[in-house]
């Protein structure tokens, strides 16, 4: 029988959704899909104070936008929180009993302890060891106590850390060790309530019955940790992959800090979601091809992850920029035209129009707003003056024929002969200046295609009317 693999993201709503954790929750998604898995969503908002409501909305909103579906986990409705799966609540803050259990039989198997030292006691602690020159370490103060010392208050739950190495087969980097001594009595919890990162995932991992983990290499220092946990609680731990880093251009380490940069501010630049998932998946993958523009099915169908990489992956705009020009290209125009739609709020247009633009425009520009600000001769046109029309003389009589032309749907067949005939500068320059209201536009025929007849000959008309 074969098991059933469920992977996991698990975001921390601590802050907007940055790029890396989008790509981490994206491998996740490709994984799950390739292999049919079970892809679950769980929200990491154990640090009450830094945890906030409106990031988990924007996590959630963004990895939705993204076209990740997940099986199991929260999602807002009608601006509710609701969950869907058998494993919940997805929210660690609501998971509180499960922590506690898991404490409980942490304390009575010995695999834990009450430490009692204070903040005080143990920052003391640490000024001796480094005037010692030795590396900070808790000096094991409270590992041995048969009950709370005279007048002391419990302040953390420790994990009493083995002695011996860690070892693990990462999917990715392969096998890698760990001194457990290095690793200290990390502490877990600050209160039966109160659990800790390392904890509460793997009693998660452990509940949500996770048999794959895919996450950041930033990740793998508390790996052993976790471990220790899972072999403490008598439980198989999942296999771990921890994906290569995303670095900045000048090779510095893109995270939350040097990276202001979050996911929905790349929609509201203009790129499609299409082309992010696209983007983010050749951050530490590539398909066995050559080929780097890939519908989100394609890299379902591609993706494994034996051809995850190693080495730092950067993140390069130039690259993304490409890679969104040519699915803008790929679309169809009925779904580009209501892509562009909020990129022209306020403008009025018929979806007829905005489909004809969407249809001639496609390809020449990188984003949906750059499309957007180029195309201020459909949102924005002015009539030029005549000193603008009429700059190689004679227009008045090309723009007349032009609008006549113009009114019967004839203007592509009828431009290229006559301009041959009339001079092609005398011609295509009154033409296209009238059509766009700009001396910086796309050809005529572009123009008059998305204007329409109708537009297109009234635009032509008024010009030659302001030349008589
Ligand atoms: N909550 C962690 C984070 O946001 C991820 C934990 C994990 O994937 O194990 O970085």
């Amino acid at each position: 029988m074969s098991e059933q693999i469920r992977v996991r993201m698990a975001p921390s709503p601590t802050g907007h959704l940055h790029v890396g954790t989008a790509r981490a929750a994206l491998f996740n998604y490709l994984y799950a899909r390739h292999y049919g898995a079970t892809f679950i969503l769980r929200l990491e908002d154990t640090d009450q104070e830094r945890s906030r409501d409106e990031f988990a909305r924007e996590i959630v909103e963004g990895l939705e936008w993204m076209g990740m579906r997940w099986d199991e986990g929260p999602y807002v409705e009608g601006g509710e929180w609701r969950s869907r799966g058998d494993f919940g609540p997805y929210l660690q803050s609501q998971r509180t009993e499960t922590y506690r259990t898991y404490l409980e039989r942490l304390l009575a198997s010995g695999h834990a302890y009450w430490c009692y030292c204070t903040k005080e006691e143990l920052e003391a602690e640490r000024a001796r060891q480094q005037e010692a020159k030795q590396a900070p370490r808790y000096a094991g103060t409270c590992r041995e106590l048969s009950g709370p010392p005279e007048g002391k208050i419990a302040q953390v739950v420790r994990f009493k850390t083995p002695g011996g190495d860690v070892t693990f087969a990462d999917v990715i980097r392969g096998e890698i060790k760990t001194d457990a001594a290095l690793l200290d009595d990390f502490a877990i919890a600050k209160g039966l309530d109160v659990p800790l990162y390392n904890f509460a995932v793997v009693a998660d991992d452990i509940e949500m019955q996770i048999t794959h983990v895919i996450r950041g290499e930033d990740h793998i220092s508390n790996t052993p940790k976790q471990l220790l946990i899972f072999a403490a609680l008598g439980a198989t731990p999942p296999r771990y992959a921890h994906l290569p880093l995303v670095l900045a251009a000048d090779r510095t380490k893109l995270s939350k800090r040097t990276s202001e940069t979050s996911l929905l501010a790349y929609r509201d630049q203009g790129f499609l979601p299409s082309a992010l998932v696209n983007f983010f998946a050749l951050l530490g993958w590539h398909p066995a091809g050559d080929r780097e523009v890939l519908s989100p099915d394609e890299l379902i169908a591609e993706f494994t992850i034996e051809r995850v990489q190693k080495s730092g992956a950067v993140f390069d705009e130039a690259k993304l920029r490409h890679i969104n020009r040519e699915h803008i290209k790929l679309m169809d125009p009925r779904d580009l035209a209501l892509a562009l739609r909020p990129f022209f709020a306020g403008a009025n247009l018929s979806d007829e129009v905005l489909e004809r633009f969407a249809a001639a425009e496609q390809g020449r520009a990188d984003t949906l707003a750059e499309m957007a600000a180029g195309a201020a001769w459909l949102t924005s046109y002015e009539l030029p003056g005549a000193d603008v029309l009429d700059r190689q003389g004679g227009a008045r009589a090309h723009l007349e024929a032009a609008a006549a032309a113009a009114a019967s749907g004839r203007l592509e067949s009828w431009i290229a002969p006559y301009a041959e005939e009339h001079g092609k500068k005398e011609v295509y320059w009154p033409v296209r200046v009238a059509l766009s209201g700009s001396e910086k536009s796309p050809d005529p025929v572009s123009l008059a295609a998305v204007l329409g007849p109708e537009e297109s000959a009234a635009r032509l008309a008024a010009a030659a009317q302001k030349l008589q």
